[in-house]
């Protein structure tokens, strides 16, 4: 099931929108501007470039639609990037060389966002942002199958996504359930879908936003596994983190945030 050379680059449209929200409000004095900025302005791997490291298809994080990757993680980014007077390029590529540190030490990419969970073991070989949203391990499954925890897939076959904490997670916690592992969500979720697994573990936020799709499919499950998703960079580049974290919070408290949110997930965030 695993794809290999999975190496995709898109080059994104400047959000023109966003751009107000981000020249507005002048408290900021470091100098925005990748290659030309001040002392503070941190390198970037290419000129007028902030590269990001993602794993498509994550929807509703970044997926791609007519040819061009959308979705919350995507908005965010870009606020960054508008920041820095750069656009966002992203590249497509396999989740576990994100989560692992690879990516972003080889010089891959300046910062990965892949609704990537905060853990200890990865903030040992990246640096992480400031939280940006809350997640937890979830159960799908088809609705007549009944899956309401691990203990009713015993025997059976669980989908799981290479290298991410819901692999973890099941590979802990389900005794006597067979873990199928897939490259990316994608993957998964057709073989939950065709029925090559009997069920599939990954972030509630993806599964809920699929199953709105797919009505004979269900989240029969949620563990409260308490995640919070960062944005990683190379360790050290403190440059970098601190435009990230920055921009996290203005648009928290100008209320971008609060809108792309919405945009993505049909409702306002509860905190
Ligand atoms: N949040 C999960 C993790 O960090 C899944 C991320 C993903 O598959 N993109 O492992």
């Amino acid at each position: 099931m695993l794809r290999r050379s999975k190496l995709k680059v898109f080059a994104l449209l400047p959000a023109l929108t966003l751009a107000v929200a981000a020249a507005g409000c002048g408290s900021e004095t470091t100098p925005a501007g990748g290659q030309t900025g001040g002392a503070d302005a941190p390198a970037l791997i290419k000129s007028g470039k902030l590269v990001t490291c993602t794993g498509l298809p994550y929807e509703p994080f970044q997926f791609e639609k007519d040819g061009k990757v959308i979705g919350f993680d995507v908005e965010l980014v870009d606020l960054v990037a508008k920041k820095l007077n750069v656009t966002q390029e992203i590249v497509d590529t396999p989740f576990d060389g994100i989560q692992s540190g690879v990516d972003l030490d080889s010089g891959k990419c300046d910062l990965a966002a892949a609704g990537m969970t905060i853990t200890d073991t990865r903030k040992q070989n990246f640096d992480f942002s400031d939280p940006y949203f809350e997640a937890t391990q979830a159960l799908v499954a088809k609705k007549s199958a009944g899956v309401t925890d691990f203990d009713k897939l015993k025997g059976k076959k669980l989908g799981v996504q290479n290298g991410t904490t819901g692999m973890e997670y099941a590979a802990k916690n389900a005794p006597g359930v067979e873990l199928v592992t897939f490259e990316d969500l994608g993957l998964l979720l057709t073989a939950v879908e065709t029925g090559t697994v009997d069920a599939a573990i990954n972030d509630n936020g993806v599964l809920f936003d699929w199953i709105k799709k797919k009505p004979d499919f269900e989240v029969g499950k949620e563990f409260d596994t308490g995640e919070q998703y960062g944005i990683g960079v190379k360790k050290g580049n403190a440059a970098l983190l601190k435009v990230i974290n920055e921009t996290l919070a203005a648009a928290k408290s100008s209320g971008d945030y609060d809108k792309i949110y919405e945009k993505w997930f049909g409702k306002k965030p509860t905190k």
